[in-house]
Protein backbone atom coordinates (compact mmCIF):
# COMPACT_ATOMS: atom_id res chain seq x y z
CA UNK A 1 0.00 0.00 0.00
CA UNK A 2 0.91 3.59 -1.04
CA UNK A 3 0.56 5.83 1.85
CA UNK A 4 -0.54 9.35 1.07
CA UNK A 5 1.40 12.54 3.19
CA UNK A 6 -0.66 15.40 3.23
CA UNK A 7 1.24 18.45 4.70
CA UNK A 8 -1.20 20.64 6.77
CA UNK A 9 1.34 22.06 9.00
CA UNK A 10 0.77 25.60 7.49
CA UNK A 11 -2.93 25.61 6.54
CA UNK A 12 -5.98 22.29 5.81
CA UNK A 13 -5.67 21.08 2.15
CA UNK A 14 -9.76 21.00 1.66
CA UNK A 15 -9.29 18.52 -0.81
CA UNK A 16 -6.85 16.23 1.27
CA UNK A 17 -9.06 16.40 3.97
CA UNK A 18 -12.24 15.20 2.20
CA UNK A 19 -10.08 12.31 1.19
CA UNK A 20 -8.99 11.45 4.22
CA UNK A 21 -12.37 11.56 5.16
CA UNK A 22 -13.89 9.09 2.47
CA UNK A 23 -10.69 6.29 3.46
CA UNK A 24 -11.68 6.89 6.93
CA UNK A 25 -15.49 6.06 6.00
CA UNK A 26 -14.66 3.47 3.92
CA UNK A 27 -13.00 1.61 6.66
CA UNK A 28 -9.37 2.79 6.20
CA UNK A 29 -6.87 4.06 8.90
CA UNK A 30 -5.74 7.60 8.49
CA UNK A 31 -2.54 9.00 10.94
CA UNK A 32 -3.41 12.33 12.48
CA UNK A 33 -1.88 15.52 14.54
CA UNK A 34 -3.31 15.75 17.98
CA UNK A 35 -1.72 18.37 20.81
CA UNK A 36 -0.47 15.04 22.52
CA UNK A 37 0.63 12.69 20.38
CA UNK A 38 -0.08 11.40 16.64
CA UNK A 39 -2.98 9.28 16.68
CA UNK A 40 -4.06 6.72 14.41
CA UNK A 41 -7.71 6.58 13.33
CA UNK A 42 -10.51 4.67 11.81
CA UNK A 43 -14.24 4.76 12.19
CA UNK A 44 -14.78 3.31 15.60
CA UNK A 45 -18.49 2.12 14.93
CA UNK A 46 -16.61 0.03 12.19
CA UNK A 47 -15.31 -3.02 13.85
CA UNK A 48 -13.71 -4.16 10.75
CA UNK A 49 -11.69 -0.92 10.69
CA UNK A 50 -10.69 -0.81 14.37
CA UNK A 51 -9.46 -4.13 13.87
CA UNK A 52 -6.75 -2.78 11.30
CA UNK A 53 -5.52 -0.63 13.95
CA UNK A 54 -4.66 -3.49 16.32
CA UNK A 55 -2.67 -5.08 12.80
CA UNK A 56 -1.05 -2.04 11.56
CA UNK A 57 0.25 -1.47 14.97
CA UNK A 58 0.88 -5.00 16.20
CA UNK A 59 -1.63 -4.15 19.27
CA UNK A 60 -2.41 -6.85 21.60
CA UNK A 61 -6.25 -6.33 20.83
CA UNK A 62 -7.27 -6.55 24.80
CA UNK A 63 -6.18 -2.98 24.69
CA UNK A 64 -9.08 -0.40 24.16
CA UNK A 65 -8.89 2.45 21.78
CA UNK A 66 -10.09 5.43 22.61
CA UNK A 67 -13.23 7.20 20.64
CA UNK A 68 -12.48 10.94 18.97
CA UNK A 69 -14.66 13.33 19.07
CA UNK A 70 -15.14 16.76 17.62
CA UNK A 71 -18.62 18.25 19.09
CA UNK A 72 -19.85 18.03 23.20
CA UNK A 73 -23.53 16.66 21.55
CA UNK A 74 -21.93 13.30 20.34
CA UNK A 75 -21.12 12.33 22.83
CA UNK A 76 -24.65 11.53 24.05
CA UNK A 77 -25.00 8.97 21.11
CA UNK A 78 -21.81 6.77 22.29
CA UNK A 79 -22.70 6.65 25.85
CA UNK A 80 -24.93 5.28 28.72
CA UNK A 81 -24.94 8.52 30.68
CA UNK A 82 -23.12 11.48 31.01
CA UNK A 83 -22.43 12.30 35.11
CA UNK A 84 -22.43 15.67 35.83
CA UNK A 85 -18.85 15.58 36.50
CA UNK A 86 -17.84 14.90 32.69
CA UNK A 87 -20.30 17.86 31.90
CA UNK A 88 -18.14 19.61 34.33
CA UNK A 89 -14.96 18.31 32.94
CA UNK A 90 -15.62 18.42 28.94
CA UNK A 91 -16.86 22.12 29.98
CA UNK A 92 -13.57 23.39 31.27
CA UNK A 93 -11.02 21.20 29.50
CA UNK A 94 -12.32 19.58 25.95
CA UNK A 95 -11.15 20.47 23.44
CA UNK A 96 -7.73 19.36 25.29
CA UNK A 97 -5.71 16.33 26.71
CA UNK A 98 -8.05 14.82 28.66
CA UNK A 99 -9.93 11.63 28.18
CA UNK A 100 -12.83 10.41 29.87
CA UNK A 101 -14.49 6.45 30.73
CA UNK A 102 -18.23 6.13 30.38
CA UNK A 103 -20.45 2.87 29.64
CA UNK A 104 -21.00 2.89 26.53
CA UNK A 105 -23.69 2.23 24.59
CA UNK A 106 -24.08 -0.78 21.97
CA UNK A 107 -23.57 1.06 18.90
CA UNK A 108 -19.70 1.09 19.96
CA UNK A 109 -18.73 -2.47 19.07
CA UNK A 110 -16.22 -4.40 21.42
CA UNK A 111 -13.68 -4.28 18.68
CA UNK A 112 -13.29 -0.72 19.38
CA UNK A 113 -13.16 -1.03 23.53
CA UNK A 114 -10.79 -4.08 23.83
CA UNK A 115 -14.07 -5.91 24.76
CA UNK A 116 -14.99 -3.83 27.92
CA UNK A 117 -18.84 -2.41 28.77
CA UNK A 118 -17.10 1.22 28.68
CA UNK A 119 -15.61 3.52 26.56
CA UNK A 120 -12.69 6.23 26.63
CA UNK A 121 -13.91 9.61 24.62
CA UNK A 122 -12.14 12.53 24.37
CA UNK A 123 -12.30 15.72 21.87
CA UNK A 124 -8.58 16.78 20.64
CA UNK A 125 -7.63 20.16 20.76
CA UNK A 126 -6.40 20.40 17.11
CA UNK A 127 -7.47 21.75 13.95
CA UNK A 128 -6.75 19.18 11.94
CA UNK A 129 -7.57 16.30 13.90
CA UNK A 130 -11.40 18.35 15.04
CA UNK A 131 -11.67 18.71 10.90
CA UNK A 132 -10.86 14.97 10.14
CA UNK A 133 -13.23 13.36 13.04
CA UNK A 134 -16.17 15.49 10.98
CA UNK A 135 -15.13 14.38 7.83
CA UNK A 136 -14.55 10.78 9.11
CA UNK A 137 -18.35 10.23 10.47
CA UNK A 138 -17.81 12.01 14.09
CA UNK A 139 -16.02 8.89 15.82
CA UNK A 140 -12.62 7.93 15.46
CA UNK A 141 -11.25 5.41 17.07
CA UNK A 142 -7.73 5.96 17.95
CA UNK A 143 -4.52 4.97 19.40
CA UNK A 144 -0.97 6.57 19.38
CA UNK A 145 0.49 5.55 15.85
CA UNK A 146 3.31 4.00 16.75
CA UNK A 147 4.03 0.36 16.08
CA UNK A 148 3.37 -1.13 19.83
CA UNK A 149 6.05 -1.15 22.15
CA UNK A 150 7.67 1.78 20.42
CA UNK A 151 7.87 5.91 22.00
CA UNK A 152 4.88 7.37 20.83
CA UNK A 153 5.20 9.67 17.51
CA UNK A 154 5.04 13.58 17.89
CA UNK A 155 5.75 14.30 14.38
CA UNK A 156 4.76 13.03 10.78
CA UNK A 157 7.88 11.83 10.43
CA UNK A 158 7.91 9.18 13.46
CA UNK A 159 4.51 7.83 12.27
CA UNK A 160 6.11 7.59 8.23
CA UNK A 161 9.31 5.54 10.54
CA UNK A 162 6.49 2.88 12.06
CA UNK A 163 3.46 3.13 9.80
CA UNK A 164 4.68 3.55 6.07
CA UNK A 165 3.09 1.18 3.62
CA UNK A 166 0.66 0.16 6.45
CA UNK A 167 -1.77 2.61 6.16
CA UNK A 168 -3.47 4.77 3.32
CA UNK A 169 -2.82 8.19 4.76
CA UNK A 170 -1.01 10.99 7.58
CA UNK A 171 -2.02 14.03 8.10
CA UNK A 172 1.29 16.17 8.37
CA UNK A 173 0.20 18.79 11.26
CA UNK A 174 3.84 19.44 12.28
CA UNK A 175 5.54 18.94 15.63
CA UNK A 176 2.93 18.23 18.69
CA UNK A 177 2.82 20.66 21.53
CA UNK A 178 2.46 18.59 24.59
CA UNK A 179 4.43 15.32 23.96
CA UNK A 180 2.90 13.11 26.44
CA UNK A 181 -0.66 11.29 26.09
CA UNK A 182 -3.68 12.70 27.57
CA UNK A 183 -5.12 11.98 30.95
CA UNK A 184 -7.73 9.42 31.41
CA UNK A 185 -9.76 9.68 34.46
CA UNK A 186 -12.68 7.02 34.62
CA UNK A 187 -16.23 8.13 35.46
CA UNK A 188 -18.08 5.10 35.32
CA UNK A 189 -17.55 4.28 38.75
CA UNK A 190 -17.68 6.30 41.92
CA UNK A 191 -15.46 8.45 42.29
CA UNK A 192 -13.58 9.83 39.40
CA UNK A 193 -10.45 7.75 39.65
CA UNK A 194 -6.96 8.74 37.31
CA UNK A 195 -5.83 6.14 35.41
CA UNK A 196 -3.05 7.55 33.18
CA UNK A 197 -1.03 10.87 34.04
CA UNK A 198 -1.13 13.68 31.43
CA UNK A 199 -1.28 16.96 30.97
CA UNK A 200 -4.02 17.62 33.27
CA UNK A 201 -3.02 16.59 36.67
CA UNK A 202 -4.77 15.72 39.57
CA UNK A 203 -5.01 19.45 41.21
CA UNK A 204 -6.31 20.57 37.72
CA UNK A 205 -9.22 18.20 38.01
CA UNK A 206 -10.02 18.53 41.93
CA UNK A 207 -10.51 22.09 41.31
CA UNK A 208 -13.56 21.61 38.59
CA UNK A 209 -14.87 18.26 40.80
CA UNK A 210 -13.71 18.16 44.18
CA UNK A 211 -12.30 14.53 45.16
CA UNK A 212 -9.95 12.74 42.57
CA UNK A 213 -8.45 9.02 42.79
CA UNK A 214 -5.51 7.86 41.46
CA UNK A 215 -5.10 4.27 40.13
CA UNK A 216 -2.80 2.45 42.97
CA UNK A 217 -0.73 0.86 39.88
CA UNK A 218 0.35 4.44 38.82
CA UNK A 219 2.19 4.68 42.09
CA UNK A 220 3.96 2.22 42.95
CA UNK A 221 5.66 0.31 40.34
CA UNK A 222 5.81 -3.02 41.69
CA UNK A 223 2.11 -3.14 43.19
CA UNK A 224 0.51 -6.18 42.30
CA UNK A 225 -2.97 -5.03 41.35
CA UNK A 226 -3.89 -5.05 37.23
CA UNK A 227 -4.10 -1.32 36.32
CA UNK A 228 -7.80 -0.33 35.03
CA UNK A 229 -6.46 1.19 32.03
CA UNK A 230 -5.58 -2.19 30.31
CA UNK A 231 -2.97 -0.50 28.53
CA UNK A 232 -0.89 0.41 31.28
CA UNK A 233 -0.45 -3.11 31.90
CA UNK A 234 2.09 -3.33 28.50
CA UNK A 235 5.87 -2.90 28.73
CA UNK A 236 5.62 0.35 26.33
CA UNK A 237 7.38 3.62 25.04
CA UNK A 238 10.76 0.77 25.25
CA UNK A 239 13.93 2.11 23.63
CA UNK A 240 16.05 -0.74 21.79
CA UNK A 241 18.95 -0.06 24.86
CA UNK A 242 18.44 -0.73 27.85
CA UNK A 243 17.53 2.49 29.89
CA UNK A 244 18.14 3.42 33.73
CA UNK A 245 16.82 6.44 35.15
CA UNK A 246 19.15 7.89 38.07
CA UNK A 247 17.40 9.56 40.91
CA UNK A 248 18.78 12.29 43.44
CA UNK A 249 20.75 15.83 44.18
CA UNK A 250 21.91 17.42 41.21
CA UNK A 251 25.55 16.92 41.91
CA UNK A 252 25.33 13.24 42.77
CA UNK A 253 23.40 12.52 39.70
CA UNK A 254 25.90 13.76 37.67
CA UNK A 255 28.76 12.67 39.02
CA UNK A 256 27.08 9.15 39.59
CA UNK A 257 26.30 9.00 35.48
CA UNK A 258 29.83 10.34 34.82
CA UNK A 259 31.04 7.13 36.20
CA UNK A 260 28.92 4.99 34.40
CA UNK A 261 29.80 6.85 31.14
CA UNK A 262 33.73 6.51 31.88
CA UNK A 263 33.03 2.67 32.75
CA UNK A 264 30.99 2.42 28.83
CA UNK A 265 33.63 4.50 27.27
CA UNK A 266 36.55 2.15 28.29
CA UNK A 267 34.86 -0.65 27.35
CA UNK A 268 34.92 0.72 23.97
CA UNK A 269 31.01 1.23 23.88
CA UNK A 270 28.72 4.57 23.21
CA UNK A 271 26.51 5.35 25.99
CA UNK A 272 23.37 7.64 26.02
CA UNK A 273 22.84 10.37 28.57
CA UNK A 274 19.21 11.96 28.64
CA UNK A 275 19.90 15.44 30.51
CA UNK A 276 18.64 18.89 30.57
CA UNK A 277 19.56 21.84 29.07
CA UNK A 278 20.88 23.17 32.13
CA UNK A 279 23.11 20.13 32.92
CA UNK A 280 24.32 19.02 29.45
CA UNK A 281 27.34 20.33 29.16
CA UNK A 282 28.86 18.58 32.64
CA UNK A 283 28.92 14.83 31.05
CA UNK A 284 32.08 13.42 29.97
CA UNK A 285 31.34 11.76 26.97
CA UNK A 286 28.90 9.53 25.35
CA UNK A 287 25.85 10.36 23.43
CA UNK A 288 24.11 13.30 25.47
CA UNK A 289 20.66 14.87 24.71
CA UNK A 290 18.70 17.64 26.59
CA UNK A 291 15.27 17.05 27.01
CA UNK A 292 14.39 20.83 27.47
CA UNK A 293 14.81 23.00 30.35
CA UNK A 294 13.52 22.38 33.69
CA UNK A 295 12.13 26.09 33.76
CA UNK A 296 9.87 24.87 30.77
CA UNK A 297 8.10 21.95 31.61
CA UNK A 298 6.68 21.37 28.24
CA UNK A 299 9.93 21.73 26.70
CA UNK A 300 10.33 18.58 28.55
CA UNK A 301 7.49 16.87 27.40
CA UNK A 302 7.81 17.70 24.14
CA UNK A 303 10.83 16.51 23.20
CA UNK A 304 10.77 12.97 25.39
CA UNK A 305 9.82 10.83 22.56
CA UNK A 306 11.71 12.18 19.86
CA UNK A 307 14.96 12.05 22.51
CA UNK A 308 14.13 8.18 23.02
CA UNK A 309 13.44 7.36 19.05
CA UNK A 310 16.96 9.12 18.09
CA UNK A 311 18.78 6.50 20.73
CA UNK A 312 17.48 4.04 18.68
CA UNK A 313 18.54 4.87 15.52
CA UNK A 314 22.28 6.18 17.13
CA UNK A 315 22.61 2.24 18.46
CA UNK A 316 24.09 3.50 21.77
CA UNK A 317 25.20 0.61 24.42
CA UNK A 318 22.66 1.97 27.00
CA UNK A 319 21.19 4.88 28.55
CA UNK A 320 21.22 6.96 31.42
CA UNK A 321 18.91 9.44 32.65
CA UNK A 322 18.39 12.22 34.89
CA UNK A 323 14.81 11.99 36.52
CA UNK A 324 12.63 14.79 35.62
CA UNK A 325 10.10 15.05 38.65
CA UNK A 326 9.12 18.67 37.58
CA UNK A 327 5.79 20.59 39.50
CA UNK A 328 3.33 20.28 37.18
CA UNK A 329 3.98 17.34 34.40
CA UNK A 330 6.68 15.36 36.63
CA UNK A 331 3.82 12.71 37.51
CA UNK A 332 3.31 12.32 33.58
CA UNK A 333 6.62 12.50 32.37
CA UNK A 334 8.36 10.27 34.89
CA UNK A 335 5.36 7.77 34.12
CA UNK A 336 6.63 7.15 30.91
CA UNK A 337 10.21 7.35 31.73
CA UNK A 338 9.86 4.79 34.20
CA UNK A 339 8.36 2.50 31.59
CA UNK A 340 10.78 3.01 29.08
CA UNK A 341 13.26 2.50 31.80
CA UNK A 342 11.67 -1.25 32.54
CA UNK A 343 11.29 0.48 35.77
CA UNK A 344 15.22 0.75 36.75
CA UNK A 345 15.74 2.89 38.71
CA UNK A 346 18.83 3.72 41.11
CA UNK A 347 18.82 6.53 43.52
CA UNK A 348 22.33 7.92 44.83
P1 LIG B 1 -3.24 5.02 23.42
O1 LIG B 1 -4.35 5.62 22.66
O2 LIG B 1 -2.30 4.18 22.66
O3 LIG B 1 -2.55 6.09 24.20
O4 LIG B 1 -3.93 4.05 24.46
C1 LIG B 1 -5.21 4.26 24.98
C2 LIG B 1 -5.20 4.02 26.45
O5 LIG B 1 -6.54 4.17 26.95
C3 LIG B 1 -4.75 2.62 26.84
O6 LIG B 1 -3.94 2.68 27.98
C4 LIG B 1 -6.07 1.95 27.13
O7 LIG B 1 -5.92 0.85 27.98
C5 LIG B 1 -6.89 3.07 27.74
N1 LIG B 1 -8.33 2.83 27.59
C6 LIG B 1 -9.06 2.92 26.46
N2 LIG B 1 -10.34 2.58 26.68
C7 LIG B 1 -10.45 2.26 27.99
C8 LIG B 1 -11.51 1.82 28.83
N3 LIG B 1 -12.73 1.64 28.36
N4 LIG B 1 -11.23 1.59 30.14
C9 LIG B 1 -9.99 1.79 30.62
N5 LIG B 1 -8.93 2.20 29.86
C10 LIG B 1 -9.16 2.44 28.58
MG1 LIG C 1 -0.01 4.30 22.81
Amino acid sequence: MQTIIADMTNQIDEKEMAQAGKILKEGGLVAFPTETVYGLGANALDEQAAFKIYAAKGRPSDNPLIVHIARMEDLYKIVQTVPEEAVKLADKFWPGPLTMIFQKKEIVPYGTTGGLDTVAVRMPNHPVALKMIEAGGGYIAAPSANTSGRPSPTTAQHVADDMDGKIEMILDGGSVGIGVESTIVDLSTGVPTILRPGYINKAMLEEVIGQVEVDPTLLSADCKQRPKAPGMRYKHYAPKADMVIVEGEEENVIAYINDRICEELKKGNCPGVIASDETRHRYCGGAVKSMGSRSDELSISRHLYAVLREFDEQQVSCIFSEAFETPNLGQAIMNRMVKAAGHQIIRV
